[in-house]
């Protein structure tokens, strides 16, 4: 048995993206492993947000978990900003990096320039910069042996990986070294329209995207007019075909079934059968999600199973913030009193 830890940003609604590179695998791994997956609401205040819609998100991410199979009687759920350890270590790991490795961030380069683009100002709010220390504080609180996330994630374990060493080197052994661990299909999924850049819950062109709340008739028409090629033949070939093989990368992972044997069900077919049976298949997942969801947003229950969860997350971070308390000097008691 591992112990894995996992969250998403409370920065929008959730994608197919979200549900096929992280909470289907959580689904899984749950069975036979000790999982940690939280609400990062403290990231999604990274770039301006409003309060109400913030919470909503936090709300809404949570009964999701739920709504797609997390249980909450093996699975520790929580708000991460309900355990106040995380930011309390995120400072503590702040200081332990440098402005140049947490500038050389993949997301860094491409949320600042977002941010220049989509606004129109050279207003680059610190926390896009220094936003992976928190990550690397979620991580290493927990002492996680797998990071179960999709495959835009791995610098960030990447960069949790050298920062519990780093500290390993200089204070002993306090932080397990986690590893990323991602889906071999459903990794990266996509944008809809534009399928060199990823499917992401915060892309302003809805058309991209398919929500897992959003009408399953309207999901469906977005894989009809996604963009593909004109060859009308379906095969996988991420080079030239970036825009079937996406599609055909969703049907594999939803129906967990093999690229192989949709090449070889659509091989006198055409992309209007293709896009109309994957039309239908998310359509089906996202009315089997949502009947799940619509039992438990309103409910008390929700309530009742995030302080619980934060209960839990509290004892490990708790202990785990002593620790490191303790090794970088951040105590004055006497040591034998
Ligand atoms: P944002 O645009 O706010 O960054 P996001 O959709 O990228 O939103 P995150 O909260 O950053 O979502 O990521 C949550 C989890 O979902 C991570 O494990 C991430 O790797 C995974 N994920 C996000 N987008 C995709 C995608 N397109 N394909 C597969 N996995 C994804
Ligand atoms: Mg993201």
């Amino acid at each position: 048995m591992k112990k894995m830890l996992s969250g998403i940003t409370a920065t929008g609604n959730l994608t197919i993206g979200n549900y096929l590179g992280a909470i289907k695998q959580f689904i899984e791994y749950q069975k036979n492993n000790k999982m940690y997956v939280f609400i990062a609401d403290l990231h999604g205040i990274t770039v301006p947000i409003e309060a109400e819609t913030l919470s909503n998100n936090i709300r809404n991410i949570a009964a999701l978990y739920l709504a797609c199979g997390l249980n909450p009687q093996k699975t520790t759920i929580f708000v991460q900003s309900d355990v106040a350890a995380h930011a309390n270590l995120a400072h503590i790991i702040l200081c332990a990096t440098t402005i140049g490795e947490l500038s050389r961030m993949t997301q860094y380069k491409d949320k600042s320039s977002k941010q220049k683009k989509n606004n129109n100002t050279s207003f680059i709010p610190t926390g896009i910069l220094t936003y992976p220390t928190l990550m690397v504080a979620d991580i290493l609180l927990y002492n996680p042996d797998l990071i179960p996330v999709g495959q835009d994630q791995k610098q960030h374990v990447e960069l949790a990986r050298n920062v519990a060493e780093r500290f390993n080197n200089r204070y002993g052994k306090i932080f397990t070294i986690p590893e990323f661990i991602t889906p071999k299909i459903g990794t990266k999924i996509m944008a809809l329209k534009d399928p060199a850049k990823k499917m992401s819950k915060s892309d302003k062109n809805t058309k991209n995207t398919i929500f897992l709340l959003e009408d399953p008739a309207a999901a469906k028409k977005k894989i009809l007019q996604s963009l593909t090629d004109n060859e009308n033949k379906v095969y996988y070939d991420l080079e030239n075909k970036p825009g079937v093989s996406n599609l055909m990368n969703i049907m594999a992972s939803v129906d967990d079934i093999s690229l192989q044997e949709i090449t070889d069900k659509y091989k006198d077919l055409g992309y209007r059968e293709f896009k109309n049976d994957l039309g239908d298949i998310i359509a089906k997942l996202l009315t089997k999600i949502q009947t799940q969801y619509n039992q438990i947003i309103n409910s008390q229950k929700l309530d009742k199973i995030l302080e619980q969860g934060a209960n839990e997350a509290r004892i490990v971070a708790d202990k785990q913030m002593a620790i490191v308390k303790e090794a970088v000097g951040l105590t004055y008691k006497q040591k034998n009193a």
